[in-house]
């Protein structure tokens, strides 16, 4: 068995760590066999790490014949460990080459490979998906949950930075947030329960606690079974509650932290940008605000009529997307087309003070302020056909000094899919389930 080398005076470097200041030094590579090119006397290892690619290149007269016949025998995507001296040489991807001294092949991979790393052989998402551990090992599929990382860490920065707390509520639970449909039961002891759909009943519990702002990154689940290119039946959801804010604090808020998102992946992403060949356009705040009578008007010139009340079709959305290609707001929604802890209007029950956050056609997120005024919601609960008996825990934290409070639950999956321009909601997800799709 092969040993991977002690930690010597040899320093490891990362692909793209290597510059002038190390030519004609050793240096020591950890990588991946991405190519091997085989031109008899003289062979060259395209090795590659998460940053990038080297040629590692090996004259049969230069190097040791064991270290040249090892090199040109390695399958690819074997993993291997160079020690070896810079060179610079302008005809290699990068500018640098390294004439190795040592070529270690740490763990051989067998051929032929699932799936072509190289992307020689294009392949359908789905056997990507069934061999994600291959398929995220392309430079272009790492960028983007390189990406993802930068976006959730810019997202916790910024929240925390206007001061709300983190949280994480339970995942397991015995009662649906918005009624009994799209819920995933499991056998919880002797008892039923669910996973969860949303954060929702928790947070508002937490503003009657009085932590005033939190937010909880989690993930969400939703038993639907339409298979489309935006909707995961486990998702990633960035939610947020604020006490003594309304609807409209909390949007300034979103759009905010969308702005910043795309600030920060600009700053910090750029390598990886360049390697998916996206250019990216902070959007500018405030973001346009139209309201959902406005928004159903603008599809029915266009020919797709909505029947005032109802939720806005996928058609309809495309069609105003026509319009409003970049992000916007569609606000005052009617009350019956929301969940029950919407806050309707005094003067104007029938529209309550929601809004969903859109990136042309694609909802990126939903808010509203909320009821806080415990008779209220219990008559709303009663109107939709549910029963207060249910929502015993949340109810209880209504009666004994609830403060007005608002709140959102943003996508992270479709947040990122939005930035990067993806055209499907599963390229940015690790190993997304959905109704086919359990394993892995
Ligand atoms: P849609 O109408 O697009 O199905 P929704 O209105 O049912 O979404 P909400 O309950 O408002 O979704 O959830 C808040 C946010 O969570 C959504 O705006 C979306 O970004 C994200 N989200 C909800 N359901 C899914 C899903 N099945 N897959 C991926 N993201 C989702
Ligand atoms: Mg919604």
């Amino acid at each position: 068995m092969i040993q991977i080398t002690q930690v010597t005076d040899v320093v490891r470097k990362y692909t793209d760590e290597i510059g002038e200041e190390d030519v004609g030094k050793k240096i020591r590579l950890c990588g991946w066999v991405h190519e091997v090119r085989d031109h008899g006397g003289l062979v060259f290892v395209i090795l590659r790490d998460r940053e990038g690619f080297i040629q590692v290149t090996l004259p049969k007269k230069k190097v040791k014949p064991e270290v040249f016949k090892r090199a040109k025998k390695v399958h690819r995507e074997s993993v291997v460990e160079v020690i070896g001296t810079v060179k610079a040489e302008p005809k290699a991807p990068g500018g640098y080459e390294v004439i190795p001294e040592e070529f270690k092949v740490l763990n051989e991979a067998d051929a032929p490979l699932p799936l072509d790393v190289a992307e020689k052989v294009p392949a359908e998402l789905d056997t990507r998906l069934d061999h994600r551990f291959l398929d995220l090992r392309k430079p272009r599929v790492q960028a983007i949950f390189r990406i993802r990382h930068c976006m959730l860490q810019s997202v916790r920065n910024f929240l925390c930075e206007e001061g709300f707390i983190e949280v994480n509520t339970p995942k397991i639970v015995s009662t649906a947030t918005e009624g009994g449909t799209e819920l995933f039961p499991i056998s919880y002891f002797e008892k039923e329960a669910f996973l969860n759909q949303s954060p929702q009943l928790y947070k508002q519990v937490l503003m009657g606690a009085g932590l005033e702002r939190v937010f909880e990154i989690g993930p969400i689940f939703r038993a639907e079974e339409h298979n489309t290119v935006r909707h995961l039946n486990e998702a990633i959801s960035i939610d947020i509650e604020a006490s003594f804010v309304d609807h409209e604090g909390v949007m300034r808020v979103l759009e905010k932290l969308v702005s910043r998102v795309y600030e920060d992946v600009c700053e910090k992403c750029e390598k990886y940008l360049n390697w998916l060949d996206v250019k990216l356009d902070v959007p500018e705040v405030p973001f346009e605000r139209i309201s959902y009578d406005e928004a159903i008007e603008i599809a029915s010139k266009k020919g797709e009529s909505i029947p005032w009340g109802e939720d806005i079709s996928t058609t309809a959305l495309k069609l105003i997307a026509e319009e409003l290609p970049e992000h916007y707001f569609i606000v005052d929604w009617p009350t019956k087309s929301k969940p029950f802890y919407a806050m309707p209007y005094e003067d104007k029950p029938e529209v309550c003070k929601s809004f969903d956050l859109m990136c042309g056609y694609l909802e990126l997120a939903s808010g509203a302020q909320r009821i806080h005024f415990y008779d209220k919601l219990v008559e709303r609960i009663r109107e939709c056909g549910m029963s207060p008996e249910s929502f015993g825990f949340y109810l209880e934290a209504f009666k004994y000094g609830m403060p007005p409070h608002s709140g959102w639950g943003l996508g992270a999956d479709r947040l990122l899919m939005s930035i990067l321009k993806l055209k499907n909601i599963r390229e940015g997800v690790l190993f997304p389930r959905d109704r086919n799709r359990l394993i892995p």
